[in-house]
């Protein structure tokens, strides 16, 4: 008896030095919150969130990020872990779906995805424009074609993740799939399938303008291996779905005060932003450049020898 209870400890010691800490060690509150997650979390010098400031934003030259497979649709399996709700099985469909383009090296193929939220309509999201935030926000988690999750943690580009702001308004439809199962996960470790999924439904009908930066995990480790994406449009959610998400408990077997990560640093990175009209706009401008330029030469051209 003693022999196996000693050999347990062991065993969980062994476990808990694998895996740094035990997922239900770090939380959201004031004994377990961001401010006590220790490693990458604290020392690194890319991680996320970020607010997106102007001062830090640059218009870049980019591709539109490629949805591919995004209209199947298919069966997830719907977790509460005790920190989110998450989605995942994507990986599991007959033909996964992925991302391409958007300065990315490469597909990505779609792992899961899950919600950040706040109590009050003022907090939520992750990240920030401008110094504010969204009610709510949801990130698409994808892994680089060719690479395991262990491999894909250890690279600066092992994921990409899509992060969509959530804006309230009447129409529910892109979290109707989510939303008709979140009273079947409201506690930490309950799990439930959804049948019928849409992953465009997850997307605002433009996804041409997007931000980009090379950031982290939010969560711990805060692996900073991830090329962000997030979407300039956001999606919308109702009062109703709000309600349901704050009503979701956390490990502790409570309803989440928040579950966001604060802003960090961005110790020098610069955003890349990619605006809807980018294509057109640049086209139009350095071709009346060049008009202007070749009517300047050949005026002068003009003058000099006739
Ligand atoms: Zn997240």
């Amino acid at each position: 008896m003693h022999s196996s209870l000693s050999s347990f400890t062991f065993y969980l010691i062994l476990l808990v030095q694998a895996y740094g800490v035990s997922s239900a060690s770090w939380g959201y509150g004031y004994k377990n919150g961001p401010q006590t997650w220790s490693g990458a979390c604290q020392t690194g010098l890319r991680q996320t969130p970020i607010d997106i400031r102007t001062m830090d934003t640059d218009y870049a030259l980019m591709d539109r990020v490629n949805f591919i497979g995004y209209d199947q649709v298919a069966g997830v399996t719907v977790q509460n872990n005790g920190h989110t709700v998450s989605a995942a099985g994507f990986a599991e469909w007959d033909k996964k779906p992925y991302i391409s383009g958007g300065a990315l090296d490469g597909k990505y193929y779609l792992q899961q995805f899950h919600l950040h939220w706040g109590q009050q309509d003022h907090e939520g999201s992750e990240h920030k424009i401008g110094g504010l935030s969204y009610p709510a926000e949801l990130h698409l988690v994808h892994q680089k074609d060719g690479l395991s999750l262990g491999e894909a943690l250890t690279r600066g580009d092992g994921l990409a993740v899509v992060g969509v702001f959530l804006n309230i308004a009447e129409n529910g439809e892109p979290l109707a799939a989510l939303s008709q199962k979140l009273n079947e996960v409201i506690y930490s470790g309950n799990e439930t399938e959804i049948e019928k999924i849409r992953p465009r439904s997850l997307l605002p009908s433009l996804t041409d303008a997007f931000y980009r930066y090379e950031g982290s995990l939010t969560t711990p480790a805060c692996s900073e291996a991830v090329q962000w994406i997030l979407l300039a449009e956001p999606i919308t959610v109702t009062r109703n779905q709000l309600e349901q998400l704050r009503k979701i408990r956390n490990t502790e077997g409570e309803e989440h005060e928040s579950n966001f990560r604060p802003t960090l640093p961005l110790n020098g990175r610069r955003i890349r932003f990619r605006p809807a009209q980018y294509d057109r706009l640049r086209f139009c401008s350095s071709s009346y450049s060049i008009s202007l330029f070749i009517t300047v030469i050949s005026s002068i051209l003009a003058k000099t020898f006739f």
